[in-house]
């Protein structure tokens, strides 16, 4: 693999010291990061198949991870809204997605994949059906992407699911040069019996891979956990054993101090999703609580049927002012904390901190540029940059993104895929499904 440079440019590296670096560069070799600093320090002049990036104008950023989301939903965008949730599930959701087949999902799930990186986001927790498909269009895009089958158990098909999932976690964990990972996934404690969570904790740590689970989305599941089980859906899920291993849980809107106490003491990472809890009105999360009780809290869109798109950026938007006007207090969630939510700490949450999350030596290189050299950009010199990013910024500001060391989009054209061919394609397996076919 080729080397890969940025000169030039303004960059902010998200790790621990925080480091802003006005005239920097970065080098990587076969994806991996081995300089970080100013352009003027470059350690050795380089030869041989070199890939320059210019970056004048441009702030360079660890790419966004997008910690929940079921990319294939994009298929459903704008198909049902303004409903309540559980009539939006039940009535619009579950039925379109009982129709759906797994090259809808392979299409739709590429769809959300070129979405996402057009607007800056590099990795993808997603949790969904015919997860082999989801694979093939993560592996094809360029992205990089946690993934796990959604599972219920209610059906008394659990066990089966299970024996599925481990077998698709073996195939697919560390495929794609490693841009995949996979987790168990458990979609809720009002979907899976606590025998069955059990089983998946078990299995879970055999493999050696993490769960991805939804956790009190909304008041009405806390109250019918309470009336069915005389406990909050967060004491379910630790008391069928699923807390023991590592969990990205999904939400956690209607959490109890008891709960978030809970959650705390064993490291559960949450992934919150303020435009989908605003848009079905599932209510808010307390995040700046959970956050001062130490949870890791990262973010997610969910799917494109509830948000409605993928952009990272608007959601670090919906995080600052959703929890400034709810607590009536502009001093919650500042831009810096949004930032990390969406890049470091997203990488704590799907427990790949170790290679992605920040622009630092050894880390796998997933850079985006942003083109600061635009009017709702300006002035640049006397902010902090995270202002701009979050309260002034959108995903079409993204001009350049690298995944693993490789150009996935070169000034806003997207490397070696038929964006056309995939919209279109979309739009017909859309209609063919909303038309009940
Ligand atoms: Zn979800």
């Amino acid at each position: 693999m080729s080397v890969l440079l940025i000169e030039d440019v303004t960059l902010m590296t998200m790790d621990r010291g925080g480091r802003i670096i006005p005239k920097g560069a970065v080098l990587a070799d076969s994806g991996e990061i081995t300089y970080v600093g100013p352009a003027a320090e470059l350690p050795q002049e380089l030869s041989g198949d070199v890939t320059r990036i210019a970056g004048r104008g441009r702030v360079a950023l660890p790419g966004l991870i997008n910690a929940h989301t079921h990319a294939a939903m994009t298929l459903f965008r704008g198909y049902a809204d303004d409903l309540p949730l559980q009539e939006w599930l039940e009535t619009k959701i579950f039925p379109i997605e009982a129709r759906l087949t797994a090259e809808d999902v392979y299409w739709g799930t590429l769809l959300a994949c070129i979405e996402m990186i057009r607007s800056g986001t590099t990795t993808f927790a997603d949790m969904y059906f015919f997860m082999d498909e989801a694979a093939r269009a993560v592996e094809e895009s360029g992205i990089r992407a946690s993934l796990s089958i959604g599972m219920g158990s209610l059906d008394g098909k659990g066990d089966e699911k299970l024996a599925r999932s481990a077998e698709f976690c073996e195939k697919w964990h560390g495929a794609a040069g490693g841009r995949i990972t996979t987790m168990l996934g458990p979609h809720a404690p009002y979907t899976c019996s606590r025998s069955f969570l059990s089983k998946v904790a078990q299995r879970a740590a055999d493999l050696g891979v993490g769960v991805h689970i939804h956790i009190s989305e909304t008041e009405r599941e806390v109250s019918d956990s309470r009336k069915q089980f005389r406990m909050s859906p967060v004491k379910f899920v630790e008391a069928g054993g699923i807390l023991q291993v590592p969990v990205l849980a999904a939400h956690c809107v209607a959490v109890s101090d008891e709960d978030i106490d809970i959650l705390a003491d064993y490291k559960v990472k949450v992934a919150h999703n303020p435009g989908s809890n605003m848009k079905l009105a599932s209510g808010v999360a307390p995040v700046p609580k959970m956050i001062e009780s130490g949870i890791k809290v990262g973010l997610g869109t969910d799917g494109a049927a509830s948000n409605n798109n993928l952009d990272m950026i608007e959601e670090m938007r919906l995080a600052a002012l959703l929890h400034k006007v709810s607590l009536r207090e502009s001093t919650a969630m500042p831009a810096r904390t949004c930032l990390e939510m969406a890049t470091i700490d997203g990488a704590i949450c799907l427990g790949l901190e170790d290679s992605i999350g920040s622009i630092e030596v050894g880390k796998r290189a997933d850079i985006i540029l942003m083109d600061f050299d635009a009017p709702h950009l300006s002035p640049t010199s006397t902010v902090d940059l995270s202002s701009h990013i979050v309260y002034s910024s959108c995903g079409a500001d993204v001009s350049t993104v690298i995944i693993d060391g490789r150009v996935v989009m070169d000034e806003r054209k997207i490397v070696g895929i038929d964006e056309e061919e995939i919209m279109l394609e979309v739009d017909k397996r859309a209609l063919r499904l909303v038309a009940g076919g």
